[in-house]
């Protein structure tokens, strides 16, 4: 069949292609800045492949399928309504339902979820399994909500999602703000409302149709992608001094995996500063963070009072001038800027492993590359737990739990496919692996095939 095509990528360059997604999506800059980031990437890849041209691909993967934007209605404990806003950003099925996590976060938009959706697109391609790109969440701040405040919370926010969802459509899972506990409520509430129990939710505890080594999945993953980083320069992670922002899921997970490679972890952070432990925080330290701070939801300035020789660095304080040999940022999107990259480059670090989603800004990213530091962006070494989470779907439709090893080994493989999937499409003439390249050309091409496969849809 011959369609008649036109094609704006042939007559526009990188920057008038950006413009039209800035014009497209005013104000939403969390989103122009990924889009750009992957743009650059693709508009070199695809310069003489006509056929991504002739279909527009580029343009159409930057357009979610879907926003769906809802009220959260919702009573305190003082009796009081409350309102807040829900979302859920569909960006692309082309090659499996939607997927990617729930955000319950004050700074929740739809700029950040239009830009966390469209980056799990490429980050889920790259796994290798049949998952599309999807995203939500609310501006709810969970700090200082009591337990029922959280479950009405969740409950309303499902009786609006569960229209949206289900286990061959969208499944989401937990991101900032969103563990065990707050996908149990919403499990809860959508088998209550569709009495039907299906794989909608990935994150759920073990008791029902949850997965082994899911929460350890994101921050173990994003090590073993750094380990085999730091391989290609002949190097492992016995004795690196790592330096890792958040005290969060993955945070404290990619600690104790660096730990357990016989790496030191030195910091850790939260959104009020971080500590600087230059013992080390050993195993035993992280459970404490992992019961003091992620499940009781304290504070990490705490770790200072707890154990001596540590120090806490208020004021919002980032952790990047602690000179290491590696840097993990796994709190949140932006913060690491260019000037804070090239703190790192000048201390001698050689090593960044994303565990967050665009942690590092446009400025920060090129700082790395210029320096040819091994740099993984999120969608390469975070795909731990949605490959994870992935595999509980799979476990869920064959009604049936597989063993921890069976798993562990499949979390690894998974992480060396996407390295390889990275040194394929990343390596520069100069042997320089530019990963980012590798990640965004990738995970591109496996969603642009499928597209190209549907006709105009
Ligand atoms: P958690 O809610 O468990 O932890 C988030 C951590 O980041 C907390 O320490 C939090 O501090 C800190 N943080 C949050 N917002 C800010 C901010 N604006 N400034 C500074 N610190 C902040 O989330 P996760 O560990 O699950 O997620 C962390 C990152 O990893 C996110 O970017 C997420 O999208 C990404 N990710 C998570 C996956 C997962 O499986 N969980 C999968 C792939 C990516 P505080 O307590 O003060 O808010």
């Amino acid at each position: 069949m011959q369609m008649h095509r036109t094609s704006v990528t042939d007559h526009v360059d990188l920057e008038g292609f950006m413009e039209g997604v800035a014009r497209r999506n005013p104000g939403q800059s969390e989103f122009i800045q990924a889009v750009r980031e992957v743009a650059e990437d693709i508009f070199d890849f695809i310069e003489d492949k006509v056929e991504y041209h002739e279909a527009q691909i580029l343009r159409r993967i930057a357009e979610p399928d879907r926003v769906v934007s809802f009220r959260v209605c919702w009573e305190d404990d003082n009796g009081s309504i409350r309102v807040n806003r829900g979302y859920r950003v569909q960006n692309n099925n082309a090659i499996g339902p939607y997927k990617g996590g729930i955000r319950f976060h004050p700074s929740v938009n739809e700029s950040i979820l239009k830009f966390l959706a469209f980056e799990q697109t490429f980050k889920n391609a790259l796994t290798g399994l049949p998952m599309g790109g999807g995203k939500g969440g609310a501006n709810f701040n969970p700090k200082g909500k009591s337990v029922n405040e959280i479950m009405r919370f969740c409950q309303s926010f499902m009786t609006e999602l569960y229209r949206h969802i289900g286990a061959n459509v969208d499944v989401p899972a937990g991101d900032i703000g969103v563990g065990a506990r707050e996908i149990g409520f919403m499990f809860g509430q959508y088998k209550r409302i569709t009495n039907a129990w299906e794989g909608v939710l990935t994150g759920k505890g073990l008791e029902y149709g949850g997965s082994l080594i899911r929460p350890e999945a994101t921050g173990y993953g994003a090590v073993y992608f750094l380990e085999n980083m730091v391989k290609t320069r002949g190097r492992d992670l016995a004795g690196v001094t790592a330096v890792i922002s958040g005290s969060g899921n993955v945070a404290t997970h990619a600690a104790e995996k660096i730990t357990q490679l016989g790496g030191k972890v030195v910091t850790l952070s939260d959104s009020e500063g971080f500590i600087h432990d230059p013992d080390g925080i050993g195993l035993e330290k992280i459970q404490w963070v992992k019961d003091h701070k992620t499940h009781r939801r304290g504070r990490i300035s705490q770790y200072a009072e707890e154990f001596k020789g540590a120090t806490f660095h208020g004021d919002r304080a980032r952790p990047w001038a602690v000179p290491c040999d590696v840097a993990m940022p796994c709190a949140t999107q932006n913060e690491l800027n260019g000037e804070d990259a090239r703190t790192l480059v000048k201390n001698g670090c050689f090593a960044v492993s994303e565990g967050a989603n665009m942690p590092t800004d446009l400025e920060g990213v090129h700082v790395f590359k210029d320096a040819q530091l091994l740099y993984a962006p999120g969608k390469a070494s975070n795909a731990g737990g949605v490959a994870v989470s992935g595999l509980e779907m799979s476990q869920n439709s064959e009604r049936r739990s597989w063993k921890e090893s069976e798993l562990q080994q499949l979390l690894r493989d998974i992480m060396d496919g996407i390295h390889d999937r990275c040194l394929e499409y990343g390596r520069k003439s100069d042997d320089y692996v530019d990963y980012v390249k590798g990640a965004n050309i990738a995970g591109f091409k496996k969603v642009a095939d499928a597209m190209l496969a549907f006709g105009v849809v």
